[in-house]
């Protein structure tokens, strides 16, 4: 076939057609794709993904016009399902400018509340490359003035379905490939921005849909029977506040640290003669700190999203993916935030990510968040940022000048991501004076790196919070997230923290899951606690210790400062730690049992025993399935706790955070900044190469912070 023959195809059959508008219309997603969405494309691989994915959809769609006998209908249905695929894209485009997301079913229903939140008008969101949306109608309306396209009078029913298989199957290919680069990247979605780097922007509507459809089915079968039993089942399990602690804390401030991917096993450990994390340390055993030496994460496939949602609600992740993207942006919440503003809090997380990743942006409002500090807040050359978003001594250095502001008493997260996998560090932002592992696994000998690093930029934040006189009437919350290093590493590790690898057990990697958390608060005496529990039970500990009562709340975690505490953990995987009993896997009895305090497996149990073990894996396996079937049936939208009032996610909009809260500055105000009559962030001092000569990062708002997306 030479040119002129195809030419002639492509101008003169209906298929011809059909391959002339995918073609242009895929050019067109493509620079679109490149010029509007921050699509994270790494390797050459995502881009071919990328430039493949829209091509499905639009044989698919257009190739409805083949079944149509009359030409011109025939014709102008095919330009109309081209027009269509075009007015979704640039839909997207606009709403991307504005959001740094993707439309949703969803919001596409609130389009009135969407056009509201826009703040500037969509004109002003228009660039002059928007001339692309119409550059291809363009070109195929002058082909048909100037006679180049002929209409093709025959109707082929057999073709027509041919080209929707075609259709069909490319749509199929580009999951596939998708998969390849992605495993699990539609069950186990954490950002809308990777579905639509690898299926183009219609799979992701269409899957959207239907993941919409899939849980408005559930909420459907919802079920009030069920939400009795689960309301009697915490109710039932609750645990009582000791009177020792309770309010002791009350009306601080209270922060939030959030250390990513950070084990216990790096607490008091030494790395060649040194401590790898000696403020931590410190603080471990502070004289005002409660520390907790056997306290797990119970995350699972939502990582960093699912121990989020536990610290913020007491209920666990879903079991097959991140609660935070597949229901976070429906579901009722009953959440640290908005419990906390029944008694005058205002909130703000502060993480150098984007605003999208683990659907944040939406579950935030949803959990009630004033303000949510995203990457668009924070400095951004070239090397402030590493993997995951902006090192953490700049996260806390750049955040002060949004904090001071903050109406008092506040709750702020902050989420740090320097020591997340793979532990990358720049050569300047090493300590010359730690010297780290040297096993022939990479992995572990960066982890202690990036921890020695979190390590000294919690120092410099905590010497803020001591210089500012913040610390006074601040109660601050560490913990970690999940495991840093896992299963492959052990082996090596082993030796490193005192282990044998030879004898290494499933025990000792149930062991390893342990993470700190430690509560520090100038009315708390300091202590390390050995009690067992995990993140899920960290929400009723610190309300307690704030003076907030949890009873008639859905919570299934226990408060771990109780005169009884609970004194047992379960995994997302069922596996159940109690004192006695360290039970792999949810199988109860037939599971393999080892004995908590010394790791020695038991192969016989007395018959007591055998009840003790059976009635506590009873009640964990049986709060895993609560949780489950409140989640996902959304049931929290039928309970209101006494005292508590639903959250308004639609009164928060985190593009214009700072504004907010000076504004509030005007009038009566309770913020570090008006207490202390002017800024405090001259106080933070960092020795963080990247600032060294940008001091102003850390005391001055971006003027164009306005603009920013
Ligand atoms: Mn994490």
């Amino acid at each position: 076939m030479n040119w002129q023959k195809i030419k002639s195809q492509l101008l003169t059959t209906r298929v011809g057609f059909i391959i002339l508008i995918t073609i242009l219309f895929s050019l067109k997603y493509i620079v679109v794709a490149y010029l509007d969405f921050n699509l994270g494309i790494s390797d050459p691989w995502q881009h071919i993904i990328m430039w493949t994915s829209p091509i499905g959809f639009s044989i698919l769609l257009s190739s409805l016009g083949l079944f149509i006998k009359r030409p011109k209908i025939s014709y102008g249905v095919m330009l109309l399902c081209d027009l269509l695929n075009t007015a979704l894209l640039f839909a997207n485009v606009i709403y991307y400018r504005q959001f740094t997301d993707f439309l949703t079913i969803k919001t596409m229903l609130n389009v009135g509340k969407v056009s509201q939140g826009l703040g500037k008008s969509a004109m002003s969101l228009l660039d002059t490359s928007d001339i692309i949306f119409i550059l291809d109608f363009i070109i195929i309306l002058l082909l048909f003035l100037a006679h180049k396209i002929k209409l093709q009078e025959k109707k082929s029913n057999s073709l027509a379905s041919l080209m929707c298989m075609i259709g069909l199957f490319s749509i199929t290919l580009n999951l596939f490939l998708a998969e390849t680069s992605r495993p699990r990247l539609l069950r186990n979605t954490f950002d809308r921005s990777y579905v639509v780097k690898y299926t183009g922007i219609n799979t992701f509507t269409i899957y959207d849909a239907i993941k919409g459809f899939n849980t408005s089915e559930a909420n459907n079968t919802a079920n009030m029977s069920e939400l009795n039993k689960i309301i009697n089942f915490t109710d039932k399990n609750y645990v009582p506040y000791s009177k020792k602690y309770f309010g002791k804390e009350a009306n601080k401030n209270v922060i939030i640290i959030h250390l990513e991917s950070f084990q216990q096993f790096l607490i008091n450990l030494k790395i060649n003669g040194k401590e790898v994390t000696p403020f931590l340390n410190s603080l471990y055993r502070g004289k005002h700190t409660i520390s907790f030496d056997n306290f797990y994460h119970q995350v699972g496939l939502g990582r960093t999203s699912d121990a989020e949602n536990m610290l913020e609600t007491s209920t666990f992740g879903i079991p097959d993916g991140s609660l935070f993207t597949s229901l976070g942006s429906n579901n009722t919440f009953e959440g640290t935030p908005q419990i906390l503003r029944q008694f005058g809090y205002t909130s703000a997380v502060f993480h150098g990510n984007t605003g999208t990743f683990w659907n944040r942006n939406d579950v935030y409002k949803n959990l009630g968040y004033n303000y949510f500090f995203d990457k668009k807040y924070w400095s951004n050359n070239a090397d402030d940022n590493l993997g995951y978003g902006i090192k953490d001594k700049l996260l806390f250095a750049e955040s002060i000048k949004y904090l001071e502001h903050m109406q008092q008493p506040f709750f702020a997260k902050y989420i740090t991501v320097t020591n997340h996998i793979p532990f990358d560090l720049d050569q300047e932002n090493r300590d010359p004076n730690f010297k780290t592992t040297d096993t022939d696994d990479k992995t572990i000998n960066n982890y202690f790196l990036t921890a020695h690093y979190l390590d000294q930029a919690l120092r410099e934040f905590f010497n803020y919070l001591n210089r500012s006189g913040l610390i006074k009437n601040t109660m601050v919350v560490i913990y970690g997230d999940h495991y840093g290093l896992s299963n492959s590493e052990y082996q090596t590790l082993a030796p490193v923290i005192g282990k044998d690898a030879s004898t290494w057990s499933e025990f000792d990697t149930a062991t390893m899951q342990k993470v700190p958390f430690m509560i520090y608060g100038q009315n708390l005496t300091g202590e390390i606690k050995h009690n067992i529990g995990g993140e899920i039970d960290v929400l009723p500990t610190i309300l307690h210790l704030l003076g907030v009562k949890t009873k008639d709340y859905i919570q299934f975690g226990a408060d771990l400062l109780a005169d009884k505490p609970r004194d047992w953990v379960v995994f997302r995987n069922g596996t159940v730690i109690s004192k006695n009993y360290t039970i792999i896997g949810d199988k109860g009895l037939k599971s393999d049992i080892y004995q908590t305090a010394t790791g020695k497996a038991i192969t016989y149990l007395t018959k007591k025993q055998k009840a003790e073990l059976t009635s506590i894996n009873n009640q964990a396996q049986k709060s895993l399935k609560y949780s489950d079937i409140l989640n996902t049936k959304n049931l929290l939208r039928y309970y209101v706790p006494k005292g508590f009032v639903p959250v308004d996610p639609t009164q928060f909009d985190y593009q214009n955070n700072y504004w907010e809260m000076i504004q509030l500055e005007s009038r009566y105000s309770s913020s570090l900044y008006a207490k202390n009559h002017g800024t405090t962030t001259k106080l933070y001092q960092t020795d963080a190469p990247e600032l060294k000569n940008r001091q102003s990062e850390i005391t001055t708002v971006d003027s164009d912070l306005k603009n920013k997306q």
